[in-house]
């Protein structure tokens, strides 16, 4: 009897991109193939490549090399916003064999007949204008929570950034079709959904193929708050001008919606917003933090920030810092420019030293670390629901309150995978909350 074929999976970069690895992992699955960890040996690695990720060449290039040591004979083949944008360099990295583009990546198993090495990886790409089509994914079985693919692509023009080019026009999964998928991750258990795509703000546009907007993200959020038996939907991210009022006291309201927003802002300097080409300025920003804290005092904001832009200067720099340390927020992604190819920024001058980049980087962390046990300091005393996670940490287990409070207690595996009511009781040494058991 033949034996069933092994496939490992790496996948970088974002939430849409480990819902689109999971997928892709259930039709390996559906073709007979069993699922190892990348650190086991395995007959075909698949890479979920990122282009957002520092050094992404180098990152891919190790971890083909980490396969090639497992298994030198093994299939090794690359997808994702990496492989669209820059197939020829990911072909000829030593030891792969197949790399796929934007609109083959869901079909991969139908490139797989012949695990045979190639000596030049083979490509097959497209113009990311033929990718406006949709395919959904989600998320499930890597982790306590499911990420759910509700958009893809994005028609915004921000002038530091790659993604409309790896990954195409803004297009949606049907409505319905959604809440099938939200139905069917919490019909296996799953207690907490994460809404993921590039622009979910944007849902609704290109739903059947064409450029209409059918739905708003807010009937999307409106009609999931109604399916049974989801605990918990989180927002992933989303753009400050496309999240409106409606949506901010809805989510105040809702039966599942977590209080918890991520809102990209990139900078504190409406000079530098306009160069970027963001659709917003602070005064926005600054007005969808006051409405999420009007209706959700105890809510949790991440901000998403950029620093070394070409053209800040040291003055435009100490206006993002002043402007972020007065907002009302919860903590900061911080993200140290680098150039892209084919983006407008790219050409831009007023370019910014690369250790100057990295000492804004290493204040603005500084701050994010100060605004977060501020945070946690606020939430002491508060009753709250956590979510355990199901990884014994050096004998902890960790978990996220519906605001997005990480907690830990002592190893204990009845706690996997349950949603328990605490009250949160101190900080501890490491910056995690500890607490009691209530009710
Ligand atoms: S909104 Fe801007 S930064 Fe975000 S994916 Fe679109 S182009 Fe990139």
């Amino acid at each position: 009897m033949q034996e069933r074929k092994k496939v490992a999976f790496y996948t970088l970069g974002c939430k849409l991109n480990f819902s689109e690895t999971s997928t892709i992992a259930r039709d390996f699955t559906k073709e007979g193939f069993d699922r190892v960890d990348f650190s086991e040996e395995a007959d075909i690695y698949v890479i979920n490549t990122c282009s957002v990720t520092e050094n992404a060449d180098k990152r891919f290039k190790s971890i083909v090399k980490q396969a090639q040591k497992l298994n030198p004979d093994a299939f090794v083949a690359a997808v994702g916003c990496y492989a669209q944008l820059q197939p020829e360099e990911l072909a000829a990295v030593d030891g792969v064999d197949l790399v796929l583009g934007a609109t083959e990546k869901f079909k991969i198993t139908s490139y797989i007949n012949d695990l045979s090495k190639n000596d030049m990886g083979e490509i097959h790409s497209c113009e990311i204008e033929d990718a406006d089509f949709y395919v959904g994914s989600y998320s499930i079985g890597d982790r306590t929570r499911a990420f759910l693919k509700v958009q893809d692509g994005c028609d915004y023009k921000c002038t530091y950034c790659t993604i409309p080019l790896a990954r195409g026009i803004s297009r949606s999964d049907t409505l319905q079709n959604v809440l099938d998928n939200a139905a069917e991750i919490s019909s296996k258990g799953i207690k907490e959904i994460v809404l993921t795509g590039v622009n979910i703000g944007d849902y609704g546009k290109g739903e059947f193929g064409n450029k209409k907007h059918e739905h708003t993200f807010f009937e999307l959020v409106e009609k999931l708050d109604d399916v049974e038996g989801i605990h918990r939907i989180r927002i992933s991210s989303i753009e400050p001008n496309l999240l409106k009022d409606e949506t901010i006291q809805f989510v105040a309201n809702s039966k599942s919606f977590v209080p918890h927003f991520h809102i990209p802002l990139q900078s504190g300097s409406d000079e530098l917003l306009k160069k970027m080409k963001r659709r917003y300025l602070k005064q926005t920003y600054t007005s969808r933090v006051e409405a999420i804290k009007k209706h959700m005092p105890d809510a949790c904001i991440g901000v998403d920030v950029i620093v070394g832009f070409p053209g800040e200067t040291d003055e435009l720099f100490l206006e993002t810092y002043n402007y972020l340390a007065n907002l009302d927020i919860s903590y900061l992604h911080v993200f140290t420019y680098s150039e892209r190819p084919n983006t407008e920024a790219v050409d831009f001058d007023g370019v910014v030293p690369v250790n100057i980049r990295k000492k804004r980087s290493k204040m603005l962390r500084g701050l994010s670390s100060k605004m977060r046990s501020v945070f946690y300091e606020k939430q002491l005393n508060t009753e709250r629901t956590v979510l355990f996670e199901d990884e014994n940490k050096e004998g902890y287990i960790n978990g996220f309150t519906e605001n997005y409070v990480k907690v830990k207690a002592p190893w204990n595996p009845e706690l996997v995978n349950t949603l328990q009511k605490v009250k949160l009781t101190e900080v501890d040494e490491d910056g995690l909350v500890r607490f009691e058991f209530v009710g």
